[in-house]
């Protein structure tokens, strides 16, 4: 199966454009000089539409996971008491990287399948106000589980806890209101709804998180938040970044611009219940009740066992899935429509399913109902507000 004609449909990386790659390919250039000041200066500034803040955005080097660990080297303390909202690996993740900066960690465990209800936030807050920072998962990748990031907030309100978001597999994709919610710090990376290779992550710092930095002893350095932010005031990263990741984000926020954000979140939607209706039409039990299903990713959990073997015969049909992780790992399978998709490519992938089973075209035209429903509210200009949610 020729590579540039695989469906890579994975909760991240996703697929790259080809506009994208090319402009991640020229020729490299001085990190210190014009043209990469002008592009790091230009990238972070509209990153401020889609994080919907006016807050600092700074760029780090690495996987989303750097983000993650440099918000936890950076606001929290050894024995600070922290809460972590734990409903999937993503959320464990959290759990542990705070654990090895020694915080003393407070688990709020949801259902792996569900999100987490904001009430159970607010009651652990007021129970235990020695809390300094509440840590979330704005989309749980590895469920496909969508958070209320927004009821999240509002439980935070009276608290003096920071708001901490990990919004790397949805930021781009989904609204994330972060100066509206009161999220004080959000993570995101540049190979999920980017659209971009791996390779940068963005984090988002409120007044608050960047005072409370100014009291954190905890050892760090190509971390070190505050020296990113003494470099930026210059316009220059403190260290040599991912040059050729930033061109191409470049050219992928041109993409997002050109389409509209509140139309790319509508696609995305558009996606989910596409995706959702084909394969209720084969019968296959979703994961995730419509109340939190996410927009990016879907889980399957089918009655069938070797999803190993399912998934290695759908990628030699030029299909890539991803299979389960932590305790879901052989439970389930997942498919990632996120960035770079598609409702044709939505169509593809679930005709490949199909055909695997031995099925013919009823979630193909499940999908394609969905398709020219959400079509036609479109042109009516009602927008879309989504088919099961
Ligand atoms: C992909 C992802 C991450 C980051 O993973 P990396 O491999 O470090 O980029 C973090 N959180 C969620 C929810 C993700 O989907």
């Amino acid at each position: 199966m020729a590579f540039d004609r695989q469906q890579l449909r994975i909760p991240g990386p996703t697929p790259v454009p080809p506009q994208v790659v090319s402009a991640g390919a020229r020729p490299m250039v001085n990190h210190r000089g014009p043209v990469f000041k002008s592009t790091m200066m230009n990238v972070l500034e509209r990153l401020k539409k889609l994080f919907k803040t006016q807050n600092t955005i700074l760029a780090l080097t690495g996987s989303g996971t750097s983000a993650m660990e440099a918000s936890v080297a950076n606001l929290i303390n050894v024995n600070d008491e922290v809460l972590v909202l734990v409903g999937g690996t993503f959320g464990d993740r959290w759990a542990k990287i705070c654990s090895a900066y020694q915080a003393q960690v407070h688990i709020l465990e949801y259902p792996w399948g569900e999100g987490v209800e904001p009430q159970q936030v607010a009651d652990f807050l007021r129970r235990n106000p020695r809390i300094t920072a509440v840590f979330a998962t704005h989309n749980e990748s590895s469920t496909g589980v969508l958070n209320d990031l927004q009821g999240i907030g509002a439980a935070l309100a009276d608290s003096d806890a920071l708001y901490i978001v990990d919004a790397v597999s949805s930021l781009g994709g989904v609204d994330v209101r972060t100066d509206q919610w009161g999220i004080d710090v959000v993570c995101t990376a540049s190979q999920k709804c980017l659209m971009s290779p791996p390779g940068l992550a963005f984090i988002s710092l409120s007044e608050r998180a960047k005072q409370r930095m100014a009291q954190v002893s905890s050892p760090r350095f190509y971390f070190d938040l505050r020296i990113y932010m003494e470099w930026l005031a210059k316009e220059e990263p403190p260290f040599t970044p991912n040059v050729a990741c930033f061109f191409a984000m470049e050219k992928a926020l041109d993409l997002i611009e050109s389409e509209g954000l509140e139309q790319v979140f509508a696609r995305h939607m558009i996606l989910r219940d596409m995706v959702r209706a084909g394969l209720r039409a084969l019968d296959l039990p979703l994961l995730v009740a419509d109340k939190w299903a996410s927009p990016t990713v879907t889980a399957v959990k089918p009655k069938f066992d070797n999803i190993g073997r399912f998934l290695a015969e759908l990628r030699d049909t030029g299909v890539e899935l991803a299979g389960g992780q932590g305790r879901l790992s052989g439970e389930i399978f997942r498919i990632g429509h996120m960035g770079n998709a598609s409702p044709l490519d939505m169509l593809t992938t679930l005709a490949a399913i199909e055909a695997r089973l031995g099925s013919h075209g009823q979630a193909v035209a499940a999908a394609e109902q969905v398709w020219s429903r959400a079509q036609q509210e479109q042109r009516g200009g009602q927008g879309y507000e989504g088919d099961s949610v």
